[in-house]
């Protein structure tokens, strides 16, 4: 019996090349025929072979968009196209929550101004979904297991172990706003202009007497300036710059 007999009902599936990193080598192919059961959803099914729906766009079947409680039925030609970019996600303020392996990126995006809540404990794959769904954050995962949880508001698998890369694929694919230097990079706590008088106490003498223009973070009590330090932190926002612009999305 071949994988083409009659007597195994499947569908050809026909992935993206940009989702063909998720499955295994041996479906990689333009076209892989996929058994189904008549009673899974093409969203199971696209999601057993390893695919987060979170990096899907559009299914098509025979060329017509379905849904992904569609149940595919033998004989049918599945298309899976990646999602859009820039990605919009309606319905509250574009903001993120990472989980515990992304303590850089999450620092990155502070610093770019970019509303990013991190959990640096590992609080649990259930925990961090809720936290995502009531705060609705936008959950950046390298897991793909926490990306398959139903709960989420919204999730994004962030493809590359590389910060650099990692920042470059988040702000690209969903553009937020820019604000550079206008959050707390410790804490996520948006900084507010400081009297010199009033965080004397907070600085170092050196500090004290170079600098002049500082910020503090009300959530955390953190001081703030511009300090020869910030070179390799003003590299980055300056490429970010480069690239996005202010970025668009609040
Ligand atoms: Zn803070």
């Amino acid at each position: 019996m071949t994988s083409s007999s009659p007597e195994i009902p499947e569908i050809l599936l026909c992935l993206a090349p940009e989702l063909r990193f998720f499955v295994a080598p041996a479906r990689r192919a333009e076209r892989t025929p996929v058994r189904v059961d008549g009673v899974s959803s093409l969203g199971h099914v696209v999601e057993s072979l390893g695919v987060p729906l979170t990096e899907v766009g559009r299914l098509l079947v025979d060329g017509r968009e379905v849904p992904v409680s569609h149940v595919p039925a033998a004989g049918e030609t599945v298309e899976v196209t990646p999602v859009a970019r820039p990605q919009r996600v309606p319905g509250a303020p574009l903001r993120f929550l990472l989980d515990v392996h992304l303590g850089t990126l999450a620092r990155r995006l502070r610093l770019l101004g970019v509303d990013a809540a991190y959990e640096s404990t590992d609080i649990g794959d259930a925990a961090l979904a809720a936290r995502s769904a009531r705060e609705r954050r936008v959950l950046l995962s390298r897991d793909r297991g926490l990306l398959h949880r139903r709960e989420l508001w919204a999730g994004a698998f962030v493809r590359s172990d590389r910060p650099d890369e990692q920042l470059r694929d988040v702000l690209g694919r969903f553009t937020p706003r820019l604000a550079p230097w206008t959050r707390c990079t410790a804490c996520n706590g948006a900084l507010r202009p400081a009297d010199k008088s009033a965080v004397a106490t907070r600085l170092e003498g050196g500090t004290r007497r170079s600098y002049d223009v500082f910020a503090e973070c009300p959530s955390c009590g953190r001081v703030y300036w511009r300090g020869a330090h910030h070179a390799q932190l003003a590299r980055i926002v300056d490429e970010a710059l480069a690239e996005f612009g202010a970025g668009d999305v609040d």
